[in-house]
């Protein structure tokens, strides 16, 4: 005899947190029908639930598109408890086809993902999470590996070990993996993504690369692995602030942060690039490879002074991340501007500071601009000693872009797009409000609310 009302039970977790096998499971004592949306053909186009475990039980296969399908099923045959896997990838027309069936006596188990690998809420399962009776948050175990074995911190982040066109690619272990809070940043982004930063690097046709830089260049890796701090609402959040170029408006952009968060009542600590003092800062632009070095050597050590210090009761905002410092120097030796013996000397220092212990910005303010805002910004915006042509900055722009391609994936940026004309911090009160609303957008959906 069925009972009045059936209850659901779900579970959720991150890729290999046994989902599937615990379905699997709650199938062994009483007549179940189970269900998965027929997007899934990772491990078989067989009508089955299969675990990476490889444990099978047979199962409908249902248009992710059509939930009501299982309804029609369930109500035609003899069952006693649905099963529904991968919930994740159906539609929120499941809510209700799940409500239907509780409402006629029959238990659901149901198992998705709460997340996608971007840790986006993916399909409804979060919304089911809600309504049932009972929910089991799955956890697997963390892929970082230390020299001595895995993480043993719990997982409940699902990674992507590739870039993904979309929130709805299927793959298994191929693609995802799972990581806990803390390294769920290194973990999400490939060795082989962050090392095709050169296919991304679009330079202007006329600028060649030798064929012993673009040798170089193949097998340099663009750095992106500062270590992210823990969210708590206890601590500031730090901002860090880069551009696709110098003179785009990063200082001015950083003022008006501080200006706007401080005129909101919030504690905020600004740390400027201090390229005034930069006793090389001059002679580089002679177009002097040994200036360039030693000028790039100075601002990597004081950015790296200046991220240790930080803020600690403050929202801490940072002119120029150190990752632009470095494509600073990238762009010099594109260029030809620093030989490749002194950007190796270079690439050899910053790495030397110990930048994975140092914290990433909980959100990246990356200012944007197109070609001719970037050159007509430049020419009017040159310091005294600069001496600069356009390639430099066309160039510049290209490679910050090939670096942000791979960060965006590991950090929280907050793209803020400029326009000379319309667009303008340092006078439009609009736009510096603009600036404000967006970064604090960012900082509330991260768990700040200010
Ligand atoms: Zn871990």
């Amino acid at each position: 005899m069925r009972k009045k009302r059936g209850k659901l039970v779900v579970r959720h977790g991150p890729m290999w947190s046994d989902k599937t096998t615990w379905l699997i499971a709650q199938m062994a004592d009483l007549p179940s029908l189970a269900f998965k949306p027929s997007i899934d053909n990772r491990y078989t186009d067989k009508a089955v639930l299969r675990s990476h475990t490889g444990a099978e039980e047979e199962a409908v296969l249902v248009d992710k598109h059509k939930p009501k399908l299982l309804w029609d099923k369930v109500k035609s045959g003899r069952v006693d408890r649905v099963i529904i896997d991968e919930t994740n990838f159906f539609d929120d027309r499941l809510i209700k086809v799940i409500n239907k069936i509780i409402s006629s006596g029959i238990d659901v188990f149901a198992a998705g993902l709460l997340l996608d690998s971007d840790r986006k809420e993916f399909g409804p399962t979060k919304k089911l999470s809600r309504m049932a009776d009972e929910v089991i948050e799955g956890r697997a175990r963390c892929d970082f590996r230390y020299a001595n074995g895995f993480c043993l911190s719990p997982a409940k982040y699902t990674f992507a070990k590739a870039k993904k066109s979309g929130q709805l690619v299927v793959g298994a272990a191929d693609l995802y993996g799972a990581a806990c809070e803390e390294h769920y940043h290194l973990l999400h982004v490939t060795k082989e993504k962050n090392g095709q930063w050169l296919n991304r690097l679009r330079l202007p046709k006329r600028v060649k690369l030798t064929a012993e830089v673009k040798t170089y260049l193949t097998n340099l890796k663009l750095p992106y692995l500062r270590r992210p701090l823990k969210f708590s609402e206890s601590r500031f959040p730090r901002i860090e602030v880069g551009a696709d170029t110098m003179r785009v408006g990063k200082t001015t952009a950083v003022k008006v942060l501080g200006q706007e968060l401080k005129s909101r009542g919030l504690p905020v600590k600004v740390s400027f690039e201090d390229w005034r003092h930069n006793p090389h800062l001059t002679k580089s632009y002679k177009d002097s490879s040994l200036a360039i070095l030693n000028s790039q050597k100075w601002f990597a050590k004081r950015k790296y002074e200046q991220l240790h210090l930080g803020a600690k009761k403050a929202i801490w905002i940072q002119d120029v991340h150190p990752e632009m410092d470095f494509c600073y120097a990238l762009t010099n030796l594109i260029l030809g501007r620093m030989t490749l013996k002194h950007f190796k000397d270079y690439a050899e220092y910053f790495y030397s500071f110990d930048w994975a212990h140092l914290p990433a910005a909980d959100a990246l303010l990356y200012l944007t601009a197109s070609d001719e805002v970037v050159i007509a910004r430049a020419k009017k915006n040159l310091r005294p000693f600069e001496t600069i042509e356009n390639d430099y900055f066309i160039v510049m722009k290209r490679v910050n872009q090939a670096w942000l391609a791979g960060t965006k994936y590991l950090l929280d940026v907050v793209v803020m797009p400029v326009n000379t004309d319309n667009f303008n911090f340092a006078t439009s009160k609009g736009a510096k409000q603009k600036l404000a609303k967006k970064v604090l957008k960012k900082l509330a959906e991260l768990g700040w609310r200010y």
